[in-house]
């Protein structure tokens, strides 16, 4: 008798196949589908009010739809693609969520009480592949883009959570996990469908993006001419020592860097803000200051000094107050807008990351 000889089939292991958030979608976009479906496209509006409006749960929340688009809409779109697994609140009214995605994957977003409104940081990124020296998002590596219908979603459970309080979200800012420009088009469609008044109706003036500096999207951005803040993570007053601190800056070097903050400045006439992590002994002497107000020297902005978030498994130490102080006066003698970032719940591990490495670390020790 004959013997097949059966090889084993090498399984490669899928991925599992991520179900699109209706959050993704611009009204436009919507109404795309609803044509493609057969239906009218003035529904767009009423699904934009159900969704961003009255902030339904289930898509047969959905009264004023028929029994049929709602179950098509259900067969192509997930009303959540993110469950909460911590939420946690700070003494100072921070509250820490962190969010699982449909593929077990778990992201942070905060939101910070502030007098002038209440504010999200939100998460672009699985992990992060930048590599900076000091973060603790990048520990793990980059794991997976977030979709735009992802992030979105990180508001929305805000807001949602607030409705309990009566209150609103007024600003957002990205600044959680992730390079948002290395996510550029999911990062864009977030942006369109926050600021959409048929979406979160949140004003551009509100939303501050933030990057590690990578200089083709910094191009790209200010050619959007969007009225939306921009934040450049800095850190160093020259090349070697932002080489040093954050590898990106191999790839991009500072020079063609600070030539394309002056491009986005004079494009947009907006101002850019600076973020300058103080790192004990590294970057935060008053020399470091004075080259800081050469290098940066008629570019219209501000800079924000952050003095270092304790990451255990960094060996960064905190710059004394006296030497903070003493490096805001110099660049303010030079002129220029300074202000020193206020710590939100740094008893919650709210800042940049913690939360989701201390899970990580979690799933590998159990
Ligand atoms: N990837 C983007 C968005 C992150 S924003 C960016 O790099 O701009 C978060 C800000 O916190 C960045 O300015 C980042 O450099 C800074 N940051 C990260 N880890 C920090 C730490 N341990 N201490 C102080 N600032 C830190």
């Amino acid at each position: 008798m004959d013997q097949e000889i059966q090889k084993p089939v090498r399984v490669k292991k899928e991925k599992p196949q991520l179900r699109q958030s209706i959050y993704s979608l611009l009204p436009e976009e919507m109404q795309t589908w609803l044509k493609d479906n057969g239906e009218k496209p003035f529904r767009a509006g009423q699904i934009f009010d159900w969704l961003y409006i009255k902030r339904v749960t289930t898509f047969d929340e959905m009264s004023n739809l028929s029994k049929e688009l709602r179950d098509k809409l259900a067969a192509d779109f997930e009303l959540s693609t993110l469950s909460t697994l911590i939420k946690q609140e700070s003494k100072d009214g921070t509250i820490k969520f962190l969010f699982q995605l449909q593929d077990g994957y778990s992201i942070e977003t905060v939101l910070m009480r502030h007098e002038y409104g209440n504010s999200v940081c939100v998460t672009t990124q699985v992990g992060c592949r930048i590599g900076c020296s000091f973060c603790a998002s990048t520990l793990g590596g980059l794991k997976r883009h977030l979709l735009a219908g992802e992030i979105v979603e990180q508001v929305v459970n805000v807001q949602k959570a607030l409705d309990e309080v009566g209150e609103r979200v007024s600003h957002v800012v990205i600044m959680g996990i992730g390079e948002p420009f290395d996510n550029y088009d999911a990062m864009m469609s977030f942006l369109k469908v926050i600021n959409h008044e048929k979406g979160l109706n949140i004003g551009a003036r509100h939303i501050t993006v933030s990057t590690s500096g990578i200089i083709p999207s910094i191009y790209k951005f200010a050619d959007e001419q969007l009225q939306i803040n921009f934040a450049l993570s800095l850190h160093a007053p020259n090349q070697e020592l932002r080489l040093r601190l954050m590898p990106i800056a191999k790839a991009y070097k500072l020079p063609d860097l600070i030539e394309a903050i002056r491009y986005y400045t004079e494009k947009t006439g907006r101002r850019v803000s600076f973020e300058y992590g103080l790192f004990g002994g590294v970057n935060d002497q008053v020399e470091h200051a004075e080259e800081l107000a050469r290098l940066i020297k008629g570019i219209k902005c501000h800079v924000n000094l952050i003095p270092v978030n304790y990451v255990p498994e960094r060996d960064y130490v905190r710059t004394p107050k006296n030497d903070i102080f003493s490096f805001e006066k110099t660049l303010k003698n030079h002129g220029i807008n300074v202000t020193i970032r206020r710590e939100h719940g740094s008893d919650i591990d709210a800042a940049c990351g913690q939360l989701r490495a201390k899970e990580r670390k979690q799933e590998t020790t159990n």
